[in-house]
């Protein structure tokens, strides 16, 4: 059993090779030289995170002189990001809570994405699986179409990350794979690396040999067309993906730079893991000497950094060593020390979280800014789809404008099938994943200027301007099959989850909000009536 997985952030802590100094300076302070250094901090090399502290504080400095609130918000993430990495948890929490409310009463929905994407990490950081997907989802919606693909990049796999945590590996997966061609496409190499290495591992946790081993090649390959040695801990990765096919020679020459030095591991639990694989790997192909010697390297690493879950997990490794080789009384006095150690490690670990929330919300603040940003988004909380609220502010002026042009409108109600016995049978937490998902899903079948929102509970609506009653029904009835044919197993395991439809057109505009609701509603009633999972039109 490995642990790796609970601390894999997404920005490693640096990697054997240090972040381009010279500082931008923030300038005279004018909103537009602020707002070019921010974005220049923001998309700035992954593993150099330490290296944003100087410039980011001098940036919000610059930003209250001048006024500007906005680049002071985004340079205040800046440093949350810094802070969530390097474990003050508490603290980046505090600054990514009070910038979100900030951004929320202030309507600026990159605040709102940027804000949402450090709560992301920090949720995950305290161990709240869902809040951390909660606000993965806003991390990505609150985007507009035309923001850094650098930033798009980040903000993806953040929420790959919160997908792959809450077991949606096929929903991550999408969510990495969108990002890495992005880093691709814009020629981010640290970027790409620090993408595929996460995937890689996912794909190793999985148990999924075929995917692993093409990830690992890929990792190989962009090291080696740029020049960029991998670090330890992609070093890591990849002899885990050779251990998983018993290719032990080929997890010995995978770790040798590590093993004698050759790559500089300048900080953090690298080695140690680096170590730890090889013991293991040693073990499993009977070498039991050679294994002890690269098990007592791991534990010397734990002991010189304070490593208190990768000792831990070298205890485990001990114990599974001796009774190998046949000294099971060794083997089960480790194992009571392994379990002593765990047990005192997840008290401590609780601790600790509970620390980092009372920072928190200790600044009744935070607490007021996630509501506030309940109450005040134009986008749903829980799914990161549009809102009732917004449908209600846009809907008017979109029927109003076919109604100038004489053109078609179509809307859409879809109702999940029967969700109360997912609440009911499996759990209301279970229930509030699905909604999320089924917001992803939605967010995929729309583009352009078409709307997608939750309007309340398991409703969702959806509207088509310029679009006629055949093709929207075409639409809905390729979402209808989309949600039936997602891979639910995951979420709720043999429970099927299927929507009713109903959708209505305005062909000329010619119809009032309420009128065009109505109609709908009465549509999804009858697919209700004539067995659920179906689309029912006008013409039905
Ligand atoms: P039908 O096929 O007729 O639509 O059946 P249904 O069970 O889906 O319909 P009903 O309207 O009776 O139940 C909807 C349920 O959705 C009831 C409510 O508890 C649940 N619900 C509403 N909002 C949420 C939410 O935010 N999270 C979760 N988990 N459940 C919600
Ligand atoms: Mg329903
Ligand atoms: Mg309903």
């Amino acid at each position: 059993m490995t642990t790796k997985a609970a601390e894999r952030v997404d920005a490693p802590e640096g990697h054997g090779f240090s972040a381009p100094s010279g500082e931008p300076g923030a300038g005279g302070g004018s909103a537009l030289e602020l707002a070019a250094a921010l974005l220049e901090l923001e998309t700035r090399d992954v593993t150099a995170f330490r290296a944003v502290r100087a410039p980011a504080e001098e940036v919000r400095r610059a930003a209250e002189e001048a006024g500007d609130e906005e680049a002071a918000q985004r340079a205040a993430l800046l440093l949350a990001d810094v802070l969530l990495r390097e474990g003050r948890v508490g603290e980046g929490g505090r600054l990514a809570h009070q910038a979100l409310a900030w951004a929320v009463r202030h309507d600026q929905p990159y605040v709102q994405a940027r804000a949402h994407r450090e709560l992301s990490i920090f949720y995950r950081l305290v161990g709240d699986i869902s809040d951390a997907l909660t606000h993965g989802v806003q991390a990505v919606a609150n985007l507009a179409d035309d923001v850094a693909p650098g930033i798009r990049a980040r903000h993806l796999m953040t929420l790959a990350v919160a997908l792959d945590d809450s077991g949606s590996t096929e929903e991550g997966g999408r969510r990495s794979r969108e990002a890495l061609d992005l880093a691709e496409e814009i020629g981010d190499r640290e970027l790409e690396l620090l993408i595929l290495n996460n995937m890689t591992y996912t794909a190793y946790e999985n148990g999924d040999e075929p995917a692993a081993r093409a990830l690992a090649g890929r990792m190989q390959r962009v090291s080696a067309a740029t020049g960029r040695q991998l670090a330890a801990n992609e070093l890591d990765t990849v002899a885990r993906v050779e251990m998983m096919g018993n290719r032990f020679d080929s997890v010995e020459a995978a770790l040798a730079g590590v093993i004698d030095g050759r790559i500089a591991v300048n900080e953090g639990d690298a080695a140690g893991e680096c170590m730890l694989t090889l013991a293991e790997a040693r073990r499993l192909n009977g070498r039991f000497a050679q294994a002890q010697v690269a098990l007592d390297r791991a534990v010397a690493e734990c002991e010189k950094n304070g490593l208190a879950r990768l000792r831990a997990r070298a205890r485990q490794e001990q114990a599974a060593l001796h009774a190998a080789a046949g000294d099971y009384k060794a083997a089960y006095e480790e194992h009571l020390l392994f379990h002593a150690d765990s047990a005192a490690l997840h008290s401590a670990q609780r601790e600790s979280r509970a620390r980092a929330m009372q920072a928190v919300f200790e600044a009744n603040e935070a607490r007021r800014a996630s509501e506030h940003f309940r109450e005040m988004a134009h986008r749903d909380a829980l799914t990161g789809l549009h809102n009732r609220r917004y449908v209600n502010e846009r809907l008017p002026a979109l029927l109003a404008e076919a109604a100038a042009n004489r053109g078609p409108i179509s809307v859409a109600i879809a109702d999940l099938d029967h969700f109360k016995r997912i609440n009911d049978t499996l759990s209301h937490a279970t229930g509030d994943t699905v909604l999320q998902h089924i917001g992803l899903l939605l967010q995929e079948a729309v583009s352009g200027p078409m709307i997608a929102a939750r309007m309340g509970g398991e409703e969702f609506l959806l509207v088509f301007p310029g679009m006629d009653g055949a093709e929207a029904a075409r639409r809905c009835e390729l979402l209808r099959l989309r949600i039936r044919t997602h891979g639910w197993h995951a979420v709720t395991g043999a429970l099927a989850v299927t929507t009713s439809i109903g959708v209505t057109t305005a062909v000329d505009g010619r119809a009032t909000v309420s009128a065009l609701l109505s109609q709908a509603d009465r549509n999804l009633y009858a697919a209700k009536r004539a067995g659920r999972d179906r689309v029912v039109t006008d013409l039905n």
